[in-house]
């Protein structure tokens, strides 16, 4: 592959990629649970899949749920001590192995930037070099909106930030991700290449449209090992 010699930027996906989990429904669940609101739980998950299916934008499905959710700060907190225990199996050998060769490592994500900054850490991740969704309390104490200015909370977010990165670091661009938000960078050619993960979520689609994918984290290190 060409370039090898040359440092990449490699940029994670979150959610069912370095993490096992959806975080972002796994923390509106388990606040629900807490409550003994278990039949809004179904509301949820109807709302996240109108939004995977493309009947909603990703803002509206992040606005609608949270207010099914009534989620406290104390929801939060807890599940973010939970998080790291959610680390996909290989990922840190994976990380380690790129910051060892010296690529640049970021963590893109439309979840929330507070869940990805534990795991973050746990895989020395630079703080700076996350970036995601935030959130604000109303009045009421509830978690109740996400900073609109935030390029990540719109469906082609990720693109967009992916662009930024690549003109201010002026290097080849590798995407690791499981969804489409993750496969349109490098389909626009925003991204020099895309490594499709399926170890948590196997998506047909995006495996049909990948050039490469895998199910197995011991595998993308054997491929990154001998690519990069
Ligand atoms: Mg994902």
């Amino acid at each position: 592959m060409e370039g090898t010699f040359l440092k990449h930027l490699f940029v994670f996906d979150f959610d069912s990629t370095l993490v096992k989990i959806e975080s972002l429904d796994e923390l509106l669940i388990a606040g629900l649970r807490k409550k003994g609101k278990d039949s809004i739980i179904p509301k949820i998950e109807e709302i996240t899949n109108l939004g995977m299916e493309g009947e909603i934008n990703l803002k509206e499905s992040i606005k609608r749920r949270l207010a099914l959710a009534e989620l406290k700060r104390g929801d939060v907190q807890q599940f973010k001590t939970k998080i790291v225990e959610e680390i996909t199996p290989g990922m840190e050998k994976i990380i380690a192995w790129l910051q060892k060769q010296g690529h640049v490592i970021f963590i893109i994500s439309g979840g929330f930037l507070d869940c990805i900054l534990p795991v973050a850490k746990k895989l020395n991740i630079p703080e700076e070099n996350c970036l995601g969704n935030t959130y604000s309390f109303g009045s009421n104490g509830f978690v109740n909106d996400v900073d609109q200015k935030n390029p990540l909370v719109r469906s082609n977010g990720k693109c967009q930030t992916i662009y930024g990165l690549k003109k201010k670091y002026n290097c080849p661009v590798v995407v690791v991700g499981d969804g489409i938000s993750d496969l349109i960078p490098w389909q626009n050619s925003m991204a020099d290449y895309f490594l499709g993960f399926g170890g948590n979520i196997h998506r047909p689609k995006i495996k049909m449209q990948a050039k490469h994918y895998f199910t197995e984290s011991k595998d993308l290190l054997k491929f990154i090992k001998e690519n990069f």
